[in-house]
């Protein structure tokens, strides 16, 4: 029996991939530490309204991640933000600044990604325009007051999106795709289409990329019954006028002719990119060079941690995913570490 000799996971983080994975371990019989810098769990599901594909309530998905970790005897210690890890023979040791936290026989890291700082691209004036707000900071809206998007009493005229804002772009440094900014700007385009009818939604993109079950059905939808208009070109530069509304200048790159438009509000669709709260692993090069993302051992198969036997990694620590996929690497990550454990 595995346990027979009480060893321990650590799992850092409790958003969608950690609490797969602390589920998983204790439905293996592993004793779990649960660790989050919040003092809650579900990481950026807290803060978000409906989920594409399906449009479920991200509140009542939460509800049943989190309804699935009552059963399962898991030691959350929440608050506490872990900044490094450290391998003494065959234990790790768990630190918050240089105080000693916790020690575990196999860690998962799970602490997930951050959204891409819009102010690094001025030329959109996020942080300096009221109206030019991000696709996070439009989750946030419509979940807590659609109503907030209104001007002056009245529903908003126009709102344009920004595709690959912080990806795809070597002016920042980040040449990835972050693969869940267009199905998020197609998805909250329609939001607004049904809260607003009457509002003209633009969306300039690059490519469309929507790669997962549903994704183009959804793409169609938008489209076809709310007439959202789909524009393939860069938007160079916006502005602010005097009544606040925002003026865009762009290319429409298949039509190879400039364009300008004036809107109420400009979403910027921000890239994922590695955790700020980043975490040191024995002082190992344990991220990917490029991207900054963990890096795992195999590029096709297994969760193991590059440089490290007995660490493994579970959702968008290691790229940009979405749910589905990082809670199936959370339990992923656990049954690794279970065949780690009982074969050491
Ligand atoms: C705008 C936007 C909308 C999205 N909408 C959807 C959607 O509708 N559907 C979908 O499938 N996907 C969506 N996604 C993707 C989704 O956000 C991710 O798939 C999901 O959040 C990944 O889960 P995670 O657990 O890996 O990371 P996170 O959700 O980021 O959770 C990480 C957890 O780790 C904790 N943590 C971080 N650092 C530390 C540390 N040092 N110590 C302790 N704890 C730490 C954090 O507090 C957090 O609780 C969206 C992404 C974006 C950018
Ligand atoms: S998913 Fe779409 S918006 Fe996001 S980086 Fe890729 S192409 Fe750009």
């Amino acid at each position: 029996m595995l346990n027979d000799n009480h060893q321990r996971i650590a799992v850092i983080g409790a958003g969608p991939a950690g609490i797969s994975a602390a589920v998983a371990a204790a439905a293996l019989g592993i004793e779990v530490d649960w660790y989050d810098k919040e003092n809650g769990a579900g990481g950026k599901l807290n803060n978000y309204h409906q989920l594409f594909p399906g449009r479920e309530s991200a509140a009542s998905i939460l509800e049943d991640f989190i309804g699935t970790t009552g059963t399962n005897p898991v030691k959350k210690h929440f608050g506490i933000e872990i900044a490094r890890i450290e391998k003494d023979n065959q234990q790790f040791s768990l630190f918050s600044g240089t105080e000693q936290v916790g020690v575990a026989d196999s860690v998962i890291i799970a602490n997930g990604f951050d959204f891409f700082d819009a102010r690094i691209k001025e030329e959109f004036g996020y942080g300096i325009y009221k109206r030019v707000v991000t696709s996070p900071d439009l989750e946030r809206i419509l979940k807590n007051n659609s109503l907030d998007l209104r001007i002056d009493g009245a529903d908003p005229s126009s709102i344009a999106f920004v595709h690959c804002v912080g990806s795809r772009d070597q002016q920042v440094g980040i040449n990835y795709c972050s693969r869940l900014c267009c199905i998020t700007g197609i998805k909250q385009a329609i939001e607004i289409k049904e809260l607003f009818p009457q509002c003209k939604v633009v969306n300039f993109y690059i490519d469309i990329r929507a790669f997962g079950t549903g994704y183009e059905e959804l793409y169609r939808e938008a489209q076809e019954k709310h007439k959202v208009r789909f524009i393939r070109g860069r938007v160079s530069e916006a502005s602010e006028n005097q009544q606040n509304k925002i003026l865009l200048k762009a290319e429409d790159t298949l039509m190879s002719r400039p364009l300008k438009l004036t809107v109420d509000w400009l979403v910027l669709l921000v890239g994922m990119v590695p955790a700020c709260s980043q975490i040191q692993v024995d002082n190992h090069q344990v991220t990917d060079l490029d991207t900054g993302f963990f890096q795992m051992a195999k590029t096709f198969s297994g969760s193991r941690l590059a440089g490290q036997a007995g660490v493994f990694t579970a959702g968008a620590c290691c790229g940009p995913m979405s749910i589905p996929e990082a809670s199936a690497s959370g339990r992923s990550a656990a049954m690794e570490a279970w065949q780690y454990l009982k074969n050491r």
